[in-house]
């Protein structure tokens, strides 16, 4: 199947249309028209190397939205025209204690992340969500329930899951008490999540400049970690801190919030971190942590937790074309919200 997308062809240049073809049909495949694709950061650091050398030319997107246009003979659960969804894998082995306990992300034998990696029967390298097309395996695709808005619900494949994911391991609920430091994609859905879960949450930030932004998405405020006062005044007032800075920073100054027992969860940051002070962690049990978005099933669950609750990331509709300003904009600073593309715009011959 023919499709064109936005690739990046090396590690310095900015990206280009590309075309390309996607496989055959597989019995248990499921073609899908791609309508938005999400722009998350990872892509940044993917395109640009940071994560190690890519198999250009790679098309990114891991927050895809789109309609079923085909099905393999053996798929069950979708039919052509349902409004469908993918994440940021298409497989994995299905068959480890991982797979069966629905945590395909931490599977045994490495899944098989959406672009970038080789296909599990071919070795076709994968390419993402940037493109007009793409064909998935039936068990990592998702259903886009009634009552999301289908041009805001892209993020939550990402930005939503990778911080639903902690939120549920840590059993928060009515009465939690929950820090969000940063208020960029991940942590805007974190926030909106963890106050329809019932929480009472607090973003924490340099300064007080997104105070109003936090209470308008049901944070009770923004506490500033420049402020030494305030900082001291919140000593062991949290349960847990979900930390969505995605560069290297010193954790110390937030690991006194948690209370005892309390939890840092990084779900940011993939790489080096500064060295941290232990007496915290000592002189209360308190712990960090990582997390990897999610499993399918828990996915599926995010996706109808936000129809049912009315969550939407907060997006910005761009065109494909516009794809290389989005970037600048990004990799200049956290944005508190998420570039969608529209790709229905772009076109055959571009
Ligand atoms: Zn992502
Ligand atoms: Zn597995």
């Amino acid at each position: 199947m023919k499709t064109v997308g936005y690739a990046a062809y090396s590690s310095d240049a900015h990206m280009k249309p590309f075309h390309f073809e996607h496989r055959a049909l597989r019995a248990n495949d499921v073609a899908i028209e791609i309508l938005y694709s999400g722009v998350c950061h990872s892509d940044l650091h993917t395109v640009n190397g940071d994560w190690g050398p890519q198999p250009y030319p790679l098309v990114p997107g891991h927050e895809i939205v789109g309609r079923v246009t085909d099905v393999g003979p053996e798929v069950t659960h979708y039919q052509v025209g349902d409004k469908v969804g993918v994440g940021c894998m298409v497989d994995s082995c299905q068959e480890c204690d991982q797979c069966h306990d629905h945590e395909e992300q931490y599977c045994r034998h490495g899944m098989t992340p959406t672009y970038g990696a080789p296909d599990r029967i071919d070795g076709e390298i994968t390419q993402g969500g940037y493109s007009k097309h793409i064909v998935v395996r039936e068990e990592f695709v998702l259903r886009i329930p009634e009552g999301l808005d289908m041009s805001r619900a892209a993020p939550i494949l990402c930005a939503g899951i990778t911080t639903f994911s902690p939120l549920r391991t840590w059993d928060i609920g009515k009465g939690s008490r929950v820090g969000v430091i940063g208020l960029g994609g991940l942590g805007h859905m974190a926030v909106k999540l963890a106050v329809a879960m019932g929480a009472e949450v607090t973003v924490l930030s340099r300064s007080k400049k997104k105070e109003e932004e936090a209470r308008s998405i049901g944070a009770t405020g923004v506490l500033a970690s420049t402020d030494e006062e305030a900082m001291t005044n919140a000593a062991s007032s949290m349960d847990l801190i979900i930390d969505t800075v995605p560069v290297e920073h010193d954790v110390t100054p937030y690991t006194s919030l948690l209370d005892i027992n309390g939890t840092l969860v990084i779900v940011g940051q993939v790489g080096p971190m500064k060295e941290f002070m232990t007496v915290p962690m000592i002189m209360g049990r308190r712990r960090i942590a990582g997390s990897l978005i999610g499993g399918i099933k828990q996915t599926q669950e995010v996706l109808d937790f936000c129809a049912e609750h009315d969550i939407h990331p907060i997006c910005e509709i761009i065109r494909p074309d516009e794809i290389n300003s989005a970037y600048d904009v990004m990799s200049k600073g956290d944005i508190a919200h998420r570039y969608v593309m529209d790709m229905t715009q772009m076109s055959d011959d571009a």
